[in-house]
């Protein structure tokens, strides 16, 4: 078995805040001998445990890495007990490229674990992942966004696993996560990061928080600070954890018949924006021909009663493209009193600085 070729120009053993890259060599036309240099940032003090953060495991999700590439410019390691490894934008070549795969191999990242030594540039980074970085680690976060092509109420999710003790770690994490919702899924998709890191005993945390191929200071701010709270949560980083203002509100997107897939070409016309409530057999959109005027559009109907928690972000949408996601409402928020919300604010802000 061919070993992996990247190395790390940081030393995972030592104390201290070290910046670098994951080098990976790639022979190619406008770089002979060059490689991909991945930025990578350790934050390590004291025998706490080993937390690992990454972003843009999609090229086009930018929550995690602006979240991280901020977190990167920490100098408190007085504040940390543990190890935290920072890597912004997994998936590095998608993300300099804005694309969810890959634009050498073609391949997305979160389809192909455990990955192999031998074989593409995306394929050699997620068997580092497997082989290298998730052996040291104890916590995983993966902070996904819904890309150019979906947009989410910002969420925590955690998964439903054959070992109830790893699963209930799982969920405390993501609630310690404190985004606006909280999601279990259930999910059989292979080759995703998530299984990967799951098989191997970890307490797994992953995010949707928003979409479209942008961010938000809104979007921006729950990514920081769940970072800091599940950081805090794993017993690495002193601090307070600083709650949604809003609360958390949870959600179960099991059913089937939670995912509207387009049985149609066109033109959407919504009737709906993400986080409204809507009960099954309600409007949703219209799909019109782009091909004539004067024909009769499509109509969806929400095929559940719930919240609509995912939408297609391009107007144009093709057979098969997911139109919208609806989730079961599980709890609802708890009610806050505007002294409350604003005492939550005023804590974000001062923790907000690095
Ligand atoms: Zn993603």
């Amino acid at each position: 078995m061919r070993k992996n070729p990247i190395s790390a120009s940081i030393d995972f053993e030592q104390d201290g805040i070290q910046h670098g890259f994951l080098k990976l060599p790639y022979s190619r036309n406008d770089s002979a001998w060059g490689a991909i240099m991945i930025p990578i940032v350790q934050f390590k003090r004291g025998n706490g445990p080993t937390a690992l953060i990454t972003g843009a495991n999609h090229g086009d999700e930018y929550e995690g890495p602006v979240a991280l590439y901020n977190f990167a410019l920490r100098q408190d390691i007085e504040q940390f007990n543990g190890r935290v490894i920072v890597i912004p934008a997994m998936n590095y070549p998608a993300f300099l490229s804005a694309t969810r795969v890959s634009p050498i191999d073609n391949l997305n990242m979160n389809r192909i674990f455990p990955g192999r030594a031998d074989g593409s540039v995306t394929q050699q980074i997620a068997d580092y992942f497997s082989n290298t970085l998730l052996p040291i680690a104890d916590y995983v976060l993966d902070i996904h966004s819904g890309g150019k092509t979906l947009d989410f109420l910002p969420f925590a999710a955690y998964h439903s696993l054959p070992d109830r003790e790893q699963e209930a770690r799982c969920a405390a994490a993501a609630r310690a996560f404190s985004a606006p919702y909280f999601i279990k899924l259930v999910e059989d998709t292979g080759g995703m990061y998530d299984h990967q890191v799951e098989s191997m005993g970890k307490v797994f945390v992953s995010t949707e928080l928003g979409g479209s191929g942008t961010t938000s200071p809104n979007s921006i701010a729950i990514a920081k600070r769940g970072v800091d709270n599940f950081l805090i949560h794993a017993g690495i980083l002193n601090g307070e954890s600083i709650e949604s203002p809003d609360g958390s509100i949870e959600l179960d997107m099991n059913a089937g018949e939670s995912y509207l897939l387009a049985q149609h070409n066109g033109l959407v016309d919504p009737f709906v924006n993400l986080g409204d409530h809507v009960k099954k057999g309600d409007l949703l959109a219209r799909v019109h021909s782009t091909e004539r005027t004067g024909e009769k559009p499509f109509e969806y109907f929400a095929p559940r009663d719930g919240v609509i928690l995912t939408r297609h972000v391009p107007s144009l949408i093709k057979m098969g493209d997911c139109v919208f996601v609806i989730a079961e409402v599980v709890t609802e928020p708890v009610t806050r009193t505007v002294a409350e919300v604003a005492g939550f604010l005023n804590k974000y802000a001062k923790n907000n600085r690095h």
